[in-house]
């Protein structure tokens, strides 16, 4: 499996030609390099004048396909933009704008229906530090609640473990407890799911990885993939971060 490295770009940079040649930097110093899966994720308003050549992903959705919402993007428009990743649930959207895990979970579900990969954020706050096993079931299982295993299982959906501590702090979570959220991670949804469907999921780290400490996470932390945030906004260190693994 190769590792797959998403770069979320959150509310980040403030106009179209920024960004054009933030993707056009990211897409050229990746060129040829088939050894990742990167995915850029930038906020919805660029999803559409940034040329292909790397997957495209969003940073949330809404989860009614079309109606009289204010303000939201669908899924489905997410689809025909190509998008094929959505992050649902970054801790962001969970504290700043007050996303609950009932939301979240019709989030997931109305990304497997329209066929995006989802890559659903779960981790614990510094005081959940010694609990996080029932934090991890907690968010898992309600995120995936009503969704049929064989809807799971073909979805290619990713787990991706963000302690929110870490988050743009410079601080990121050792290696060791890394693997070891890894493992929690991957006996729940076993336990939830049975092994071959678990076997399937992705399981990234984000929070702070940098050009120094991302190859640990894959190779020593067994993660699967990265969720990238403020590294992914410079170029240099994001190609470096991504050609440093292999
Ligand atoms: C994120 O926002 O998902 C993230 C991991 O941010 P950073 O890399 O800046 O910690």
């Amino acid at each position: 499996m190769k590792p797959i490295i998403v770069a979320n770009w959150k509310c980040n940079p403030t106009t179209s030609a920024e960004a054009k040649r933030l993707f056009s930097s990211v897409k050229k110093g990746l060129k040829n390099y088939k050894k990742a899966d990167v995915v850029i994720c930038p906020p919805f308003v660029y999803l559409s004048c940034l040329s292909t050549g790397i997957k495209l992903g969003a940073q949330n959705c809404f989860y009614e396909e079309k109606g009289a919402f204010t303000g939201e993007v669908s899924s489905q428009m997410l689809k025909n933009l190509d998008c094929q990743y959505v992050i649902i649930g970054h801790s962001e959207r969970r504290g700043i704008f007050k996303e609950t895990d009932e939301m979240i979970n019709k989030k997931v579900s109305v990304v497997i229906k329209v066929g995006i990969k989802p890559i659903l954020c779960i981790g614990e706050t510094k005081e959940e530090k010694g609990k996080i096993a029932v934090v991890f079931k907690r968010q898992i299982k309600s995120a995936l609640k009503g969704i049929s295993k064989s809807k799971i299982s073909n979805s290619g959906i990713c787990i991706a473990y963000e302690p929110i501590w870490a988050i743009g702090s410079g601080q990121a979570c050792g290696i060791d407890e890394a693997m070891s959220a890894k493992l929690l991670i991957q006996k729940i949804l076993i336990s939830f799911l049975g092994k071959p469907i678990a076997n399937k999921i992705s399981i990234l780290y984000g929070g702070s990885v940098n050009s120094k400490n991302a190859k640990d996470f894959i190779d020593g932390a067994g993660m699967n993939g990265l969720l990238i945030g403020g590294a992914s906004l410079n170029p240099k260190e994001f190609i470096k971060i991504v050609r440093g693994l292999t």
